[in-house]
């Protein structure tokens, strides 16, 4: 069994994918021209926002966001302790100072309720990131980024087509970055990336920037950030399947938790009310994770820990001194996380497998805990 299969995917589409890619290198034109333009626009049309601007990857895109939002020396950024290193080191990279923020005990995304004990009156904007696929508190995060006018980036690379409140991921911050890489739930064949916004001249500057300024014009200094062809018509195929694809993720989410319920020592990830998951990643908390993931692995099934630290306890943020009282819901979490296989075209039998073994190993473990205690 493997943690994701993209080979299944590829065989569901191939004649579309393989002629596609036939059709670019019989064109041989392979930056910018009609397959990004479509996609930009096919993309925006999805997630009904008005511009959408390709870009290399997600991490450039998340780069691209905060430089149009004209980050600082010295200005301050608010962002999850609980991420993917992209969501904070482009915060520096942009010139700015990274600001951690611990997480919600249920739902891993940023804790609104913890955001406004960071803001100074150098605090220029917040990221936050739909964690998983999970929606994070977006209204409660708005209502604080108004009161205080700070800027909000969503990073949505985990997040495509997630909801919150009927409304899409994505179209509720200044600007939204996404990942097209190959394991997210919108994948090219290769790296790719976007960001979204409501605002023409924030489209307008990020595309400027992510083309070295502007094509023999260099209005200013940017940076060479393209989606190429290839992966815009590989996209192009896959769009259309998103919301599809996207259903059978949240069917197999189903399927988990009804079969995981009541499993001693095991949390399953509860979804947020009035919200829709994207269930990039099936992320349950074990009391001994390191132990299941063992016992599962003895069994042939993959899983990953997403991820085994929190941010401020990496090596690259030692110098912020954090101990684990500053973030004690994301450093507890890091602990207890594991991610079981989940993708649209896993098999229904995988899935009873992966379950059941976790279900025997709680179970066994917690008779085994009875019997110590007693
Ligand atoms: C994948 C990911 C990114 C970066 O995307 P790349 O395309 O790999 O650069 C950023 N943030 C989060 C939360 C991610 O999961």
């Amino acid at each position: 069994m493997q943690f994701i299969d993209l080979h299944l995917q590829y065989q569901s589409i191939k004649s579309d994918i393989d002629s596609a890619i036939s059709e670019v290198i019989e064109n041989s034109s392979f930056i910018g021209g009609a397959h990004v333009e479509k996609f930009e626009e096919r993309y925006a049309q999805t997630l009904k926002v008005k511009h959408c601007v390709s870009c290399g990857n997600g991490t450039d895109a998340l780069y691209l966001a905060l430089r149009t939002l004209s980050v600082q020396s010295g200005d301050e950024v608010i962002t999850t302790a609980h991420s993917w290193i992209s969501t904070s080191e482009t915060i520096t990279q942009a010139g700015g100072k990274v600001v951690f923020c611990d997480t919600e005990p249920d739902y891993f995304c940023i804790d609104p309720e913890k955001i406004e004990q960071h803001i100074t009156s150098r605090t220029k904007g917040i990221v936050v990131v739909h964690l998983y696929g999970q929606p994070a508190n977006m209204k409660r995060i708005m209502e604080i980024a108004s009161r205080h006018k700070l800027w909000v980036i969503e990073d949505c690379a985990q997040a495509h087509l997630a909801q919150y409140d009927g409304q899409f991921a994505g179209t509720f911050g200044d600007i939204a970055t996404f990942s097209f890489y190959p394991g997210k739930n919108l994948g090219a064949m290769g790296d790719a990336g976007c960001l979204v916004t409501n605002q023409s001249e924030y489209a307008d500057y990020a595309r400027l920037l992510a083309r070295h300024g502007g094509k023999n014009v260099h209005k200013i200094e940017g940076i060479n950030s393209r989606m190429d062809s290839l992966q815009a018509a590989i996209l192009n195929v896959k769009l259309p399947h998103l919301q599809a694809w996207t259903k059978l993720r949240r069917q197999h989410a189903a399927h988990y938790d009804a079969l995981l319920a009541n499993t001693p020592n095991l949390t399953y990830p509860s979804v947020r009310e009035g919200c829709q998951h994207a269930h990039h990643l099936y992320v349950i908390r074990a009391g001994d994770r390191d132990a299941l993931r063992t016992h599962l692995k003895s069994e042939g099934i993959p899983s990953l820990v997403n991820y085994p630290k929190a941010l401020p306890y990496y090596p690259a943020y030692a110098r912020l001194g954090h101990t684990p009282e500053d973030f004690p819901v994301a450093h507890r979490h890091a602990q207890e996380i594991l991610s079981l296989p989940l993708y649209p075209e896993l098999p229904t039998e995988n899935l009873k497998r992966v379950a059941d073994s976790v279900i025997r190993f709680q179970n066994g473990d917690s008779d085994q805990r009875r019997s110590v205690a007693a």
